[in-house]
């Protein structure tokens, strides 16, 4: 009983018409003419958004030439130089930011309302702090040089977002990139790369092909690549492995996670809920960092789950360009099969279900907020990403067993944790296997902070200082190269 309020999306069509509803590459500063491809469709609605190409060899080395080509002169500018067109990226970002925000939430399916108030604001965002570190590049790494030209292949789950995170470093830090978005999302990576073109982006510095993982295996293992920058599963994490081993790239690996959600007896159960909210129902739980395992001290378990039931029964899902939902559909319908599958299989071994009774829209690949209690450590849903709005719940007694909990997993992302002690929150934070650990919250993220796992969750970090040292390599000579004055 809700009246939807409908996104106006006239221009991401508009977009979407002047380029014929067909798309080639982008490489060189401008786009290759559209050769054979596949389609991109809405989730929301199954309809075709456009067809793209696939990246075939001679794409790839055609795109490898131009990042290769444009990389000395590019290297070469100033820091502060490199900030102004960082800088111009970030503002173009802003000035475009619903028609980025639009055809995003049509891509993808998530919600218009996520992609204006944190996709989009937070790519702006990470451009702007890279213009920072390019300004104090020289200052800052003064025994560095960029690594070459970057291969750098992105999952479907915050594409722009995530095309901010490995172009906006590695550009202000003098490299040059091929990107291959993911095959299911690849329209705002094509728009951006029109859009940095115009903003006044040297030809070659950001290129783009797109296609599925064929062509995202062509750009890794190109002999012309220095280094590969990948984030997506952990299964295909460790095949690029095996690709680039020996090979002399350097890699880094930004992969899955199952991460925990520890609420202690004496958290605020409220904002806990409110927080569960955030982990697993944002997105339709499909991020990398959900905290998609809830370790509940068992005095309060009951009461937790029955309060996340009301809550989850109040989310509203609907179409991606509905600005009153709470949640879109999956990604297309194979990973809602799978989310459903695994979802079966938890039962079957023994979980209580507990799902929103939320009447969904007829079309498109919907799947309910769902919370799946008592599963059994062991059990498949409990242990494996299942990358869906599934809340998998375990119960613990001790901080001790807490800890063990948190950590018995091969992933190491995030974890959060909630409590009103806080020695009690920072003890157990201390303990946890993860790359980030909040308190009290969960997906606070920020371009000045290194985010990224430990153990099967990859390698590397993405924002501040710590993430520049991905894209820079130390000096061979003791003699800075000479930079153009500026
Ligand atoms: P995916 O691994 O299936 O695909 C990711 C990208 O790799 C796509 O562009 C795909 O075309 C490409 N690819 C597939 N096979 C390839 C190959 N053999 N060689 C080179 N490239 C190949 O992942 P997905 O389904 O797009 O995304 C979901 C996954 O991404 C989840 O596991 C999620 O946890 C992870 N993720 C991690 C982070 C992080 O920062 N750690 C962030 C977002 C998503």
């Amino acid at each position: 009983d809700y009246a939807p309020s409908m996104e106006d999306d006239s221009g991401a069509r508009a977009w979407l018409a002047r380029h014929g509803g067909r798309f080639g590459h982008f490489i060189g500063g401008k786009f290759t003419a559209p050769s054979e491809g596949f389609e991109t469709r809405e989730p929301a609605s199954g309809k075709v958004l456009a067809v793209v190409s696939q990246g075939l060899e001679g794409d790839v080395n055609q795109a490898v030439a131009a990042a290769r080509k444009a990389q000395k002169g590019w290297a070469v500018l100033s820091g502060h130089e490199r900030a102004l067109k960082l800088y111009a990226l970030a503002r173009i970002i802003q000035r475009n930011a619903r028609l980025l925000a639009v055809l995003e939430a049509l891509d993808n399916g998530k919600p218009v309302r996520e992609t204006r108030d944190i996709d989009i604001p937070l790519a702006a965002r990470h451009f702007y702090h890279h213009a920072g570190w390019a300004q104090l590049q020289e200052s800052q790494f003064p025994d560095h040089d960029p690594v070459g030209v970057i291969g750098q292949v992105i999952p479907w789950n915050f594409p722009l977002l995530m095309l901010a995170w490995k172009v906006a470093p590695a550009l202000a830090l003098g490299n040059t990139v091929v990107l291959k978005p993911a095959e299911a999302t690849p329209l705002t990576a094509l728009l951006f790369a029109e859009l940095a073109q115009a903003a006044g982006l040297p030809e070659g510095v950001l290129n783009v092909v797109t296609g599925d993982g064929e062509t995202g295996a062509l750009v890794t293992k190109h002999e012309d690549i220095d280094k590969v920058a990948f984030t997506g599963s952990t299964e295909v994490g460790r095949k690029i492995r095996e690709a680039t081993a020996g090979s002399g790239k350097s890699l880094m690996l930004e992969l899955g996670g199952k991460s925990p959600c520890v609420v202690f007896e004496d958290a605020d159960l409220d904002a806990a809920v409110e927080g569960v909210v955030d982990a697993i129902w944002f997105n339709q739980g499909q991020v990398c960092c959900a905290g998609s395992r809830l370790l509940v001290h068992e005095a309060v378990a009951e009461d937790f789950h029955a309060r996340l039931a009301v809550r989850m029964q109040t989310l509203r899902l609907g179409s991606s360009l509905d600005k009153t939902i709470d949640m879109g559909p999956v990604i297309d319908a194979g990973q809602r099969a799978r989310i459903a599958s695994m979802v079966d299989c938890a039962v079957a071994s023994g979980a209580e279900l507990v799902q929103a009774k939320i009447v969904t829209p007829e079309t498109g690949t919907f799947y309910p907020p769902t919370l799946l209690c008592n599963v059994p450590a062991t059990a498949e849903a409990a242990t494996e990403e299942i990358f869906g709005p599934v809340a998998v719940s375990m119960t613990f007694r001790t901080p001790g067993e807490a800890a063990q909990l948190a950590n018995h997993s091969r992933y190491g992302l995030a974890a959060s944790i909630w409590s009103e002690n806080i020695n009690q929150a920072l003890e157990l934070a201390a303990k946890v296997e993860a790359g980030i650990v909040w308190v009290n919250c969960t997906n606070v993220m920020d371009a000045g902070v290194g985010f990224g796992g430990v153990k099967e969750s990859g390698f590397g970090r993405e924002g501040g200082r710590e993430g520049c040292y991905d894209y820079l390599k130390p000096r061979l000579f003791a003699k800075a190269p000479e930079r153009k004055p500026f």
